[in-house]
């Protein structure tokens, strides 16, 4: 354990119409430091009665009470009092989502800068929401209101907790919604330390319910209930495929944001070492759990073998170590099981390709679920571990010939979430951007996310955005407003 002040050990409820609830049935379920393996919290496990609580208290502060009254003014002002309050205690939430997750802990405090960013920017967004006057014929006047969605589910995956939920409330509060946020079971930390906040600040009971379990109980129940209006998931493609189908039965509104296979493009006028450096970034940050996830390296053969051979001599320099720790740049992996997951990738990669480096747990490390940071060459497009998400440090090289040939592996793939190329060829980056069938593109560099910019995949990685206006877009319904100016008599019989 650290020998830090912030103290975590404890039980934490549900957070349900501005109280903390235990679950109906009493369960609770562990939660792990992925790096010593042990025991660091114990959380209430929502039932489907939980959810229907939770569900009947944001609709009740949807329909009701002082939320629909709230002006778009003060809910930005809100907003703008939690991001403070998040900055104020920053440094115990980073610290929280290091020891829970495994990032190294300067990730974290990136990661919870950018939580209050997240609001800020909504908050500053909240007032600016536009209905229009349409052009309709002169004996009328018709106007568009946009009005909030209602109750959002909003379900979120493990690798950027706090930040995914900010994702995913930032928007939603400041269109006028209530919401119930499922954070993932392996982190719900962050979430839970923050849910007191927005009482504090002056959000009604019942505007943000945050409820804890699993998503085969509580996340499907919050799907299928018929008090929900939309859902807002970040996770796997396979997850995303069962929540839109449970979806369809009440026809929610869905916004997906899920996984990919992305490819990272390197011609040989690249910049050398920026090339090189953007290579290992762009897989191995945050330990490789990022849904835009370089983790497909295509290079061209007249650089390959030497790119090869310095991604190799630059990863030496990489530290695992513990999260905690300010010199480490890569943690464990967030779970046991995600810890399984990768391995079994590990022994899959090497039958279908050539390992470089790594390929199994640091020796020098002992608890913690650990991986190398791995990468394979001379992998074809075709093998697994080019097609699948395996979410995790493992990065696969394959090598091209020509720009057509990068641009057709590229696009060989079921998802279409991000991209990257590099190259000092401004026309050729063009042709390749504009060839790229993906919802994120970088030129020269990898990874970098503003909120003022909209994020979200082509095919398989999901529909609708994040971020940006159009994050704010998914929590609107649209209302067509006609008034009548004629007042001659409708003349139809
Ligand atoms: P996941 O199973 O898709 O989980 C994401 C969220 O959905 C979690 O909150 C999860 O709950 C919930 N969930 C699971 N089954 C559900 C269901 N039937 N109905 C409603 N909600 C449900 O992802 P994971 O298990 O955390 O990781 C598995 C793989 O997903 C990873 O290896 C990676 O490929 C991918 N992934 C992608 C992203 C991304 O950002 N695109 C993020 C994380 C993971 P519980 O976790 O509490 O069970
Ligand atoms: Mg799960």
């Amino acid at each position: 354990m650290s020998s830090s002040p912030t103290v975590i050990a404890k039980t934490y409820k549900n957070f349900v119409n501005g109280q903390w609830v235990a679950a109906a049935d009493g369960k609770t379920f562990p939660v792990y430091d992925p790096s010593t393996e042990e025991v660091i919290a114990h959380v209430a496990a929502a039932s489907a009665a939980d959810v229907d609580h939770a569900v009947k208290s944001a609709r009740a502060a949807f329909d009701s009470g002082p939320w629909p009254s709230t002006t778009a003014q003060d809910r930005g002002r809100l907003l703008y009092k939690l991001a403070e309050k998040i900055r104020q205690n920053a440094g115990a939430l980073a610290e929280i989502e290091a020891r829970n997750s495994g990032k190294p802990i300067v990730e974290a405090e990136y990661d919870i800068a950018d939580v209050s960013t997240c609001f800020e920017y909504y908050a500053g967004l909240a007032n600016k929401v536009l209905g229009h006057v349409n052009p309709v014929p002169a004996n009328a006047l018709s106007f568009t209101l946009r009005e909030p969605m209602g109750v959002a589910a909003q379900i979120i995956p493990w690798n950027y907790p706090l930040l995914m939920a900010a994702w995913k409330l930032a928007p939603a509060l400041a269109a006028g919604c209530t919401c119930i946020l499922k954070p993932a079971e392996q982190t719900p930390l962050t979430a839970l330390e923050i849910a007191g906040y927005f009482e504090e600040v002056g959000f009604p009971p019942g505007v943000v319910n945050i409820v804890n379990g699993l998503g085969e109980t509580a996340g499907a129940a919050l799907v299928a209930h018929p008090g929900v209006d939309k859902v807002a998931f970040t996770g796997s493609a396979a997850v995303g495929k069962i929540i839109v189908k449970s979806a369809a039965d009440t026809l929610k509104r869905v916004t997906l944001e899920l996984g990919g296979k992305s490819p990272n493009i390197f011609f040989p006028d690249a910049d050398w070492e920026a090339a090189v450096d953007g290579a290992l970034f762009g897989v191995f940050i945050n330990q490789g759990e990022v849904c835009s996830a370089g983790s497909r390296i295509l290079v061209e053969k007249s650089i390959y073998s030497k790119f090869v051979e310095s991604m190799t001599e630059k990863a030496k320099r990489i530290k695992l170590g513990a999260p905690l720790e300010r010199e480490t740049k890569m943690g464990p992996l967030v779970s046991k099981e995600q810890y399984d997951r990768v391995s079994s990738y590990l022994e899959i990669g090497k039958k279908e390709a050539k390992v470089a480096i790594g390929g199994g747990r640091p020796k020098q490390l002992g608890k913690g679920y650990y991986v190398e940071p791995t990468i394979f060459y001379d992998v074809k497009n075709s093998d697994r571990i080019a097609r699948e998400e395996i979410f995790g440090p493992v990065a696969s090289v394959i090598p091209f010939d020509g720009e057509s040939e990068a641009i057709r592996i590229a696009n060989d793939t079921p998802y279409g979430l991000a991209a990257a190329v590099w190259t000092r060829d401004i026309y050729k980056a063009f042709r390749v951007v504009k060839s790229l069938r993906a919802g994120i593109i970088w030129v020269n560099h990898m990874q970098p996310t503003y909120v003022e910019a909209p994020w979200g995949g082509y095919k398989q990685s999901g529909f609708g955005r994040e971020l940006g206006p159009m994050g704010l877009e998914e929590y609107l319904e649209t209302k067509q407003v006609f008034v009548n100016l004629d007042e001659t008599p409708i003349a139809w019989y």
